[in-house]
């Protein structure tokens, strides 16, 4: 699983000395994407070790860790379920370009109630899935554990320590919680939050074990998948001018928080900043429906 790295060439960054290259994890495989296979990884180990064929996770309609997990199953043996938030879906999935090419990775689904969702990780409420559905491993929704920081620990080797300032962008928290630990102590990892969470920093402290990161909070556009017209606009140059296609609700925001820090001056002339694109592409089409609804302008694919 080794990822490509390039360089960003765009006259701001010349403009303020610096030098910015982006880790194409969304290469890694065609349809689990970047960080979600990162963090299965060791968890599809466990579960075959364990005896357990059987995985089952939650997540909400647009969920790329769902995606992920339905694709892994396919690829690597496994049967899959998906608990999803909303029973209202149970007439409409077939319409959502997520759930439905979940489905024909062979995912199966359980829709519940939001009332019901919000016990995902109440041991009494696991305990009954595990009594409905048989033998099975659980993972938590996004998909982050102990097991899926490790996998993260490997986005990043010691030939990236050159680097003055690694950025990625949060969800969970669990990629850059893995990056963290991968780092040396003289660079700056930077999480750029793709939503509004009063927990978050709380739930990375669980699994980083390294204190040289920051939050960058001002970029989640209102909350997760959020977008505004300013966003959009700067996903389609960036693809015009770097021929590099980025996601509207992580990558995207990420890259525009890093453009927005870059003529700020935050970042000191000379420094060499690493991104990681950390995929989420396929969420680009649920997006492109929304603003197709509301007459808005669309991403380019
Ligand atoms: C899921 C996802 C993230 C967030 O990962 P966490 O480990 O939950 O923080 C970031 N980028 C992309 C593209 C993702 O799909």
């Amino acid at each position: 699983m080794e990822a490509i790295t390039q360089e960003i060439r765009h006259s701001l960054l010349d403009n303020h000395g610096v030098f910015l290259f982006i880790r194409r994890e969304d290469q890694v495989h065609p349809h689990i994407s970047g960080n979600k296979l990162r963090k299965l990884k060791y968890n599809l180990e466990y579960a075959r070790e364990a005896g357990l064929r059987h995985l089952v996770t939650f997540g909400g309609a647009y969920s790329s860790h769902l995606l992920a997990l339905a694709h892994a199953g396919r690829e690597f043996g496994f049967t899959t379920t998906g608990i999803v938030r909303g029973d209202e879906l149970i007439h409409l999935w077939r319409d959502n370009p997520t759930l439905a090419q979940a489905h024909s990775a062979g995912m199966q689904f359980k829709f519940i109630t939001r009332e019901q969702y919000r016990q995902r990780a109440m041991p009494s409420y696991l305990h009954s899935l595990e009594a409905e559905l048989g033998p099975c491993y659980l993972l938590p929704e996004g998909g982050t554990n102990s097991l899926a920081v490790k996998g993260c620990e490997e986005i990043l080797s010691p030939s990236d320590h050159g680097f003055d300032s690694v950025c990625c962008s949060v969800g969970t928290g669990g990629t850059l919680a893995g990056i963290i630990n991968a780092s040396a102590d003289s660079q700056r990892i930077l999480g750029f939050p793709a939503l509004k969470s009063p927990d978050l920093i709380k739930d990375i402290c669980k699994f980083a074990r390294k204190t040289q990161w920051e939050l960058a909070n001002d970029y989640h556009f209102g909350g997760y998948a959020r977008v505004s017209p300013a966003l959009i606009q700067f996903i389609n140059d960036f693809r015009e001018f770097t021929g590099i296609p980025l996601d509207p609700v992580y990558t995207g925001k990420m890259m525009f928080g890093i453009f927005d820090m870059v003529s700020k001056g935050l970042f000191t002339k000379g420094s060499r900043i690493l991104a990681i694109h950390t995929g989420g592409l396929q969420g680009v089409a649920g997006m492109n429906r929304r603003l197709k609804k509301r007459n808005l302008q669309l991403i380019t694919i």
